[in-house]
């Protein structure tokens, strides 16, 4: 993977970039339409896509002119191109046309669908040699070492949006790895950082997904509330970054200002601090090497005073710990630790499940599975199905 391969894109940008955003009515590709959209002059965009959200993706086509303008379900295809008539833009339907326009040739294509969902769409957007701006870190949990091995096959840059692996991405200064002594993934510990487990049996939907400073779609601050996001983190920096996972560690940062952190061997820590507001890390990959200004409110650390900092809490939120296991047993456990937990967070949201049966759920799902290395897609989704069988299964039994 070529993350510290700059040499092609030293020079100053002259044409604009052509840009294709997988997932662009989602909370990251809103964010990022927002960012094209103030800088119209450096960016062309080729295609944005959507899974069900018609009338989002048809206003944000209309304001960036793509080339196509891709929805996810078929049954939407004539309500998009009712709401495209008089545009020069193409609507297109299905899974297969998200897939055609993830390879479609363009600079830079943002993958921002969530879940394993993502995961044709992202290979495919790998195979094109030029770069993936990665936010959809559940296709590196469930398949890294395919779409790793796409990344390295065609010679394509993954850069990092997730705000923790951008931010070690940003002080991660050597191409020796042997120079650094760990990295530090921080954490909020989310809305639920102080709750008892008895509060948290009863926890609802609506306060699972206020998350204190990151303003994200339903699913990741679920994830952020059981700390399972922050195991999805672990092994997503696990393929990102040649640092072996026990030199991964997670530290709680209840402020979100220090966005992550690389300590070196000589004892120095470098960190990347800034606001909470995605527009930074997306605008760092849309622009990188270079930087270009992006609207979020500016960092004043005598204002916010004092950081504070804590180990978590293993007993209280089980999942950072599946996770890591799942990362050290590798053999297609993270590809199941993934499925469940994206059963069980749907269940949660739907009213059919507890929040803390959710790492119930994924805990008895990785027990129950036989994994299998995951070799090829198709492996993948026989593994993918088999786990989200049985972590239905277990949803209706406790239901
Ligand atoms: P959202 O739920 O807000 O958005 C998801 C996007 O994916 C929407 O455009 C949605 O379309 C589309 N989508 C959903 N299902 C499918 C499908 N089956 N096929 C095609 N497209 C689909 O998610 P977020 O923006 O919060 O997160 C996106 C990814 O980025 C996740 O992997 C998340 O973990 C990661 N991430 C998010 C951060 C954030 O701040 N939100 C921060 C760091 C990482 P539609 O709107 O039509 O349903």
């Amino acid at each position: 993977m070529a993350l510290t391969d700059t040499e092609e894109l030293t020079q100053p940008t002259v044409a604009p970039r052509s840009v294709t955003v997988l997932g662009a009515t989602g909370s990251v590709g809103c964010n990022t339409v927002d960012l094209l959209n103030r800088n119209r002059d450096r960016f062309r965009v080729t295609a944005l896509t959507a899974n069900t959200n018609v009338t989002l993706l048809a206003e944000q086509a209309r304001l960036l002119e793509p080339d196509a303008a891709i929805i996810g379900d078929p049954t939407k295809l004539d309500d998009l191109r009712d709401a495209l008539q008089g545009s020069a833009v193409e609507a297109m339907a299905g899974e297969a046309a998200i897939i055609e326009a993830a390879s479609r040739p363009a600079d830079i294509v943002v993958a921002a669908i969530v879940g394993a969902a993502g995961l044709r769409p992202t290979l495919a957007a790998s195979r094109q040699g030029s770069i993936v701006a990665i936010a959809n870190k559940e296709c590196l949990v469930c398949a890294g070492d395919l779409v790793t091995a796409e990344v390295e096959r065609s010679g394509t840059t993954l850069l990092p949006v997730d705000s923790e692996h951008n931010a070690i991405f940003q002080v991660f200064e050597t191409g020796n790895a042997s120079e650094v002594d760990r990295l530090i993934l921080t954490a909020s510990g989310g809305p639920f950082r102080s709750w008892s487990r008895e509060e948290m049996a009863v926890a609802t939907p609506a306060q699972a997904v206020a998350h204190p400073n990151w303003d994200m779609g339903r699913k990741i601050s679920v994830d952020s509330a059981t700390l399972m996001n922050k195991g999805l983190e672990l092994i997503e920096a696990a393929y990102l970054f040649p640092v072996p996972a026990e030199k991964i560690e997670v530290l709680v940062h209840p402020q979100s200002v220090i966005h992550s952190m690389v300590a070196y061997v000589d004892g120095s820590v470098l960190a990347q601090l800034g606001t909470p507001d995605m527009r930074t890390p997306i605008a760092y990959t849309l622009s990188w090497p270079e930087r270009m200004a992006a609207p979020a409110k500016r960092l004043d650390l005598a204002e916010i005073g004092q950081l504070s900092f804590e180990k978590p809490d293993l007993e209280r939120f089980p999942a950072l710990g599946l996770a890591r296991a799942a990362l050290n047993r590798g053999n297609g456990s993270p590809a199941v630790l993934n499925a469940a937990n994206e059963v069980a967070v749907a269940s949660f949201l739907a009213d059919q499940l507890g929040f803390l049966d959710i790492a119930a759920v994924v805990e008895e799902t990785l027990g129950r599975v036989t994994t299998q290395s995951i070799t090829s897609f198709e492996a993948f989704e026989q593994l993918d199905a088999e786990a989200r069988r049985i972590a239905q299964t277990l949803v209706k039994s406790r239901f």
